[in-house]
């Protein structure tokens, strides 16, 4: 067995150990455990890609990606953290220097939490569109904006901040504790990923030390963002690929067991297509997730464009195995927390974030123009 796949069998035991069956309970109060997440963040599983020299397990992509479904498999709302933490630790690998990638992936692995704030009221799908100001007065950086629906905000400790600095952009590292920074709950419960800590921040003239700005600031607004979500996306698609799993899994179980005109009715023709139906999402999700990270894993040229259409295809296909999977369950399925129900609810919030469905089909299109098939 190699180090990757004993990684990989360690850390499926301890996250299923610690997730157990709680994960309807965590939706139903919209609430994580902390301490679940500090252990998470301290075993390095939630940004489970950093190096093992930077405190990290130093897993290859499609290994995290496995383990990151195999949380989406259990719980949304904590996947939907191991997405946003690794994203941070990720724009710190990208944008820091060799200062901030030694203090803070070490922060990142040992228990501390980050998310990470790009949207804004007037910036969604266009992300261009923020207003978030990042600016230097000598040695202190200044960021005022507003960040909405920041996933994990609830629990962090850092928000990686991306603005506008001068015409270019720049990320900012602030710990939530910093004066100036407001953590607002989003009065409703979210329709899925509940337990996820998803509020809105308010920043007002936050004002932190300039070795905060990773990489000293100064890049280009649009790589910031779109490098940043490549790894998102990934993680998002890998995620998807989890849900349709749990709804296999799920479906399978009750067509055996539940009895209907006297036999089960997985033996139902109209039944066995849904399962069957869900047998190929899952070989679809897994595969195109697969070739995203074998991109991702060798810097290929279309890495970028390979998690775009994993995350596309893995988030249309979560959502149409969690409709399939409440429809097989039937009455069973359709109570608030169940997994299937659960399931429904979540998937369709991967149509949205981290590029929505049109966006995600814009950038293919962009793709199909500039190549030569
Ligand atoms: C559960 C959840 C978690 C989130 N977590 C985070 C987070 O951690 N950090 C963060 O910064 N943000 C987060 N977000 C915000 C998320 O990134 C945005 O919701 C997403 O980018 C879409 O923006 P919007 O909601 O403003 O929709 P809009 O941009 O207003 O879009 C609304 C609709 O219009 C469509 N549309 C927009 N422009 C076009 C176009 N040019 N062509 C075709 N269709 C278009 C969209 O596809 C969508 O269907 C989260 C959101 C949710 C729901």
């Amino acid at each position: 067995m190699s180090e990757q796949t004993q990684q990989l069998d360690d850390g499926r035991a301890l996250i299923g150990e610690l997730i157990a069956d709680h994960a309807e309970d965590w939706d139903l109060s919209g609430e994580l455990p902390i301490d679940l997440l500090r252990k998470l963040g301290a075993w390095g599983l939630l940004c489970a890609e950093v190096p093992s020299a930077a405190g990290g397990l130093g897993l290859d992509s499609g290994t995290s990606g496995e383990l990151t479904a195999y949380v989406g498999s259990l719980c949304g709302s904590t996947r939907s953290i191991m997405t946003s933490h690794g994203m941070a630790a990720w724009m710190v690998s990208r944008f820091g220097d060799r200062t901030q990638r030694r203090d803070y992936l070490a922060q990142l692995t040992s228990g501390q939490l980050a998310a990470v704030g790009f949207s804004e009221p007037e910036a969604g799908s266009d992300l261009a569109a923020m207003r978030t100001r990042i600016r230097f007065e000598g040695d202190t950086v200044v960021v005022s904006g507003e960040k909405k629906w920041v996933t994990g905000a609830r629990y962090a400790d850092h928000l990686m901040i991306l603005g506008r600095q001068d015409d270019g952009g720049a990320v900012v590292v602030v710990p939530t504790s910093a004066p100036g920074v407001a953590l607002i709950p989003i009065p409703t419960p979210a329709l899925g990923c509940r337990a996820a800590g998803h509020w809105h921040v308010r920043l007002d003239d936050v004002r932190l030390p300039a070795g905060h700005v990773l990489g000293g600031g100064g890049q280009d607004l649009s790589m910031l963002f779109t490098t940043a979500l490549s790894y998102g996306r990934i993680s998002i698609a890998w995620g998807c690929a989890g849900i349709v799993r749990a709804c296999l899994r799920a479906a399978t179980e009750h067509a055996k067991n539940r009895e209907q005109f006297g036999k089960p009715i997985g033996e139902h023709q109209l039944v066995g297509r849904h399962l069957a139906e869900l047998v190929v999402a899952e070989q679809i999700t897994t595969r195109v997730c697969e070739h995203a990270s074998a991109a991702w894993q060798a810097f290929a040229p279309d890495m970028a464009v390979s998690t775009v259409l994993a995350k596309h295809v893995s988030a249309g296909q979560a959502a149409h195995s969690a409709a399939t999977a409440v429809q097989v369950l039937g009455s069973a399925g359709a109570m608030d927390g169940h997994v299937v129900a659960r399931a429904y609810r979540d998937a369709k919030l991967m149509e949205i974030i981290e590029g929505s469905n049109e966006i995600c089909q814009l950038i293919l299109a962009d793709h199909a123009l500039s190549q030569a098939f």
